[in-house]
């Protein structure tokens, strides 16, 4: 067993307040609790409230500020959404659900991120096509079902697959949170050696009877239901061991971890994800969601301009089609499926110059973790414009949702959703996106480099210098109020 060799150097866990916090058994509720009041306000106002997307709770919080908002968490501190997500609390239900349905145990051959990927890919696609941003009802919905799926997979599956191995939103926060300056390890590696229980990982009982583990990792992690005389501190929801932890990959920071250890050695350390990352190399799976999350994230932003809707006539013309449904499957396939073989074969390319003749799966783990920078800065330039367009404007539908309820009286101020800082937001787009384009250029050097053959790496720096410029070009454009796709907009 390969365990971590030196402390961190600074543990926010030791900040005044936040240890103590983060072992409060009631910790997480208290971040899930507001969240899930929104995501009820959203959903009645979604399905109830007027039909206009900017005046609309469900699709202002959700592709407006959570977009927003978790790039944001991601870029200072790490994965909170998913540490807050109010999905968990179907848990209790599920829990009870289970006692009348079989427990299966999730198949072998989807115990990596395939699954999750095809998600990824279908979710883009039903974006486009629906125009799931301008549809409260629909964006509703959407709510519903995500809390469906996790009640119906955690029911049936053990607890934690819908986030590790289903969950699209869930695995796009993994795989980005590989940008943040915090991640979980152990505070004494030699501690974690002399550990018989592996609590992290296993849970812990205590009490009653001595200490013990709540079962290994196959066993249901979540004990829900406290045992009669005893505390029960549920380990890892994703099967992480803390002290080979290498990454912020599949961690919720749910914290069960720091609660369930009863020799307080885990630290969320503050990092240099370039250190990191520099040392980190994902599996292949891992890297192909990270290369479909980099090129779907310049086709999303290329769908919100101009060029975007001439394409599409273009395509409708030349295959002689009136079927959106048809041409995005060529526009978006394409660029999903032609970018992601182009991105291979420079993986390889570049494996070649550096005398590794290796396949496409070998190629992928040695440089895949070169494209999460620039996935992430991309993402974080397009959400964070359409976050700082309407930040404030969570105040009136919020105002106007509650006054649905009889729960607000006064008139929503919608003189807030008028507070746009139009002149920052170029700037900062391509700010972000530089920063990614210089992390992503850094490390393919440093891949080459180690590999002893710097000049490896020009493949990939010429190929990230086209995504790159692309999207700065994309940004640059204004954005479209989108009618129909193939119609003459609105
Ligand atoms: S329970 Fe604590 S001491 Fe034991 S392996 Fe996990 S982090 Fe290390
Ligand atoms: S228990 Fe697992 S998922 Fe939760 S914070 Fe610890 S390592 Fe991350």
């Amino acid at each position: 067993m390969s365990l971590g060799r030196t402390a961190p150097r600074l543990d926010l866990l030791r900040l005044p307040g936040l240890g103590r916090f983060a072992r409060w058994r009631y910790a997480r509720l208290t971040l899930q609790l507001p969240l899930l009041a929104l995501a009820l306000l959203a959903v009645f106002d979604g399905l109830i409230g007027r039909q206009v997307a900017p005046q609309n709770l469900a699709t202002v919080s959700v592709w407006l500020h959570y977009r927003g908002l978790l790039v944001l968490a991601l870029l200072v501190l790490g994965n909170l959404f998913c540490a807050a997500c109010p999905l968990m609390l179907t848990r209790g239900p599920s829990r009870l659900l289970g006692r009348f349905l079989p427990r299966l145990s999730w198949p072998r051959a989807l115990r990596n991120k395939f699954l999750v990927l095809g998600l990824t890919v279908a979710f883009l696609f039903a974006y486009e096509l629906f125009d799931l941003w301008a549809s409260p009802w629909l964006t509703a919905w959407l709510i519903v079902g995500y809390f469906g799926a996790a009640l119906a997979v955690d029911s049936l599956f053990p607890a934690g697959t819908f986030c590790k191995y289903v969950c699209p939103l869930g695995n796009f926060n993994f795989a980005l949170s590989h940008v943040s300056p915090a991640q979980i390890t152990a505070r004494d590696p030699d501690v974690c050696r002399s550990c018989a229980g592996q609590y992290c990982v296993n849970g812990r009982v205590e009490g009653a009877g001595g200490r013990g583990t709540l079962g290994g990792p196959s066993a249901p992690l979540l004990q829900l239901e406290p045992l009669p005389g005893a505390q029960t501190f549920p380990g890892c929801e994703t099967t992480l061991f803390v002290p080979q932890m290498r990454s912020n990959q599949d961690c919720t920071l749910c914290l069960n971890c720091v609660r369930a250890c009863p020799h307080d050695n885990v630290a969320l350390a503050v990092r240099a994800p370039t250190r990191s990352w520099a040392r980190w190399r994902p599996r292949a799976d891992l890297a192909l969601l990270g290369t479909v999350l980099l090129l779907g994230g310049v086709a999303n932003a290329w769908a919100m301009v101009p060029g975007f809707r001439r394409a599409a006539q273009a395509v409708a013309a030349l295959v002689h089609t009136r079927s959106e449904a048809l041409v995005l499957l060529i526009l978006l396939g394409g660029l999903l499926l032609g970018g992601t073989a182009l991105t291979l074969a420079v993986f390889r390319l570049s494996s070649r110059l550096a005398g590794h003749p290796e396949g496409t799966r070998r190629a992928a783990r040695r440089w895949g973790v070169v494209v999460f920078p620039l996935a992430f800065a991309i993402w974080a330039g397009h959400t964070s414009f359409h976050f700082l367009t309407g930040w404030a404007s969570i105040v009136p539908v919020t105002q106007q949702a509650l006054g649905r309820l009889g729960l607000f009286a006064g008139s929503p101020d919608w003189t807030l959703a008028a507070l746009v800082p139009e002149n920052l937001l170029f700037p900062l787009q391509v700010a972000l996106l530089y920063a990614g384009y210089g992390a992503s250029s850094y490390l393919a050097v440093r891949v080459a480099r180690d590999g002893g053959a710097w000049w490896a790496a020009g493949p990939l720096l010429a190929w990230l210098t086209v995504l790159a410029v692309l999207t700065v070009l994309i940004l640059g454009q204004p954005m479209e109020l989108r009618g129909t796709l193939l119609d003459g907009g609105r």
